[in-house]
């Protein structure tokens, strides 16, 4: 099935929702102004906190999958991820700031992960849509540029203002991960072979397929699809990212993998390709593996 065919129910992951059968897209666009929006901010709130207790099982990811033992690795623990916010937090950002998301998802690395210096990981204004891990200010920053594109696409694919706040927190927190994956293979020298771009996908992917985030990282999969460019020319070839829909079917290659018959629609409807399917569970156990050796060393059990 190509995209124009079925380009909206395509973009919805259905790991909950059955393929192609969602409503044709609204007339008007919902934006980040507005009811439907007012409802989907009174939710961020509750969502958020189910949010942290969820992800609060990362700092067993430092544990259970590295598979402990790290401790004896001689790596000091002389730094911790701090969470800052600048000023000028609105909508979303103002509700994770209130809600203290990040605060908590730092406690929950703190107790999972050794870092040989501080790591800030700040929200702030960057003048544009973007997150990244800044190598000369050792820092990562979350831009709330970015985070209002996220809402806004969020709140446009979203049946509803819940699934508006799932897909915008999920979203948000599969960017951080990955901008987190940049600042550990810094920080940690990391000897990563093939792209790093891909790499930190896939590292971000995982964390949130073991915290059984698995819709939301679906969700986070649809925003890379809904923000493809289309036309690729030259600059998006050479880009260091892999091309959006391509991330959009490793994301899913990895979920798949993580368990095939739990997420056998994925096939069975069409998303992704058997060909590739076949290979996914391979991939998923390689890249997981991968990952465990490599920051095992830095575990704190
Ligand atoms: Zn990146």
């Amino acid at each position: 099935m190509s995209r124009d065919e079925c380009s909206r129910e395509r973009r919805s992951i259905p790991l909950i929702s059955p393929f192609c059968s969602r409503p044709e897209p609204r007339a008007s666009t919902p934006t980040c102004s507005g009811p439907r929006a007012e409802q989907a901010r009174r939710r961020w709130p509750s969502l958020a906190r189910q949010m942290v207790a969820a992800l609060c099982a990362l700092s067993m990811l430092g544990v259970s999958a590295c598979g402990g033992g790290g401790g004896g690795s001689g790596k000091k623990d002389e730094g911790d991820f701090v969470a800052e916010w600048d000023p000028g937090a609105t909508g979303l950002a103002r509700a994770l700031q209130r809600e203290e998301l990040f605060e908590d998802l730092a406690d929950a690395l703190n107790d999972g992960f050794k870092l040989p210096r501080d790591l800030p990981i700040v929200h702030t204004s960057c003048g544009e849509e973007n997150a990244f891990y800044d190598p000369r200010q050792g820092a990562l920053l979350m831009c709330y540029e970015l985070l209002d594109l996220v809402t806004s696409i969020s709140l446009q694919l979203a049946e509803d203002e819940e699934e508006a706040a799932q897909r915008a927190i999920g979203t948000w927190t599969f960017i951080f991960f990955h901008e987190l994956g940049h600042g550990l293979a810094d920080l940690y020298e990391l000897p990563l072979t093939g792209g790093e771009e891909d790499a930190v996908d896939d590292f971000s992917t995982l964390l949130m397929i073991e915290a059984d985030l698995v819709q939301e990282v679906a969700y986070a999969a649809d925003f890379w699809l809904e923000t493809d460019p289309g036309l690729v020319d030259a600059s998006q070839f050479a880009d260091e990212h892999s091309l959006n829909q391509q991330r959009f079917y490793n994301m899913l290659c990895l979920i798949y993998g993580s368990d095939p018959n739990r997420f056998d629609i994925l096939v069975s409807g069409g998303h992704l390709p058997e060909s590739r399917a076949v290979r996914c569970p391979g991939e998923y156990e390689q890249k997981l593996k991968a990952w465990e050796t490599l920051l095992k060393p830095w575990s704190k059990e």
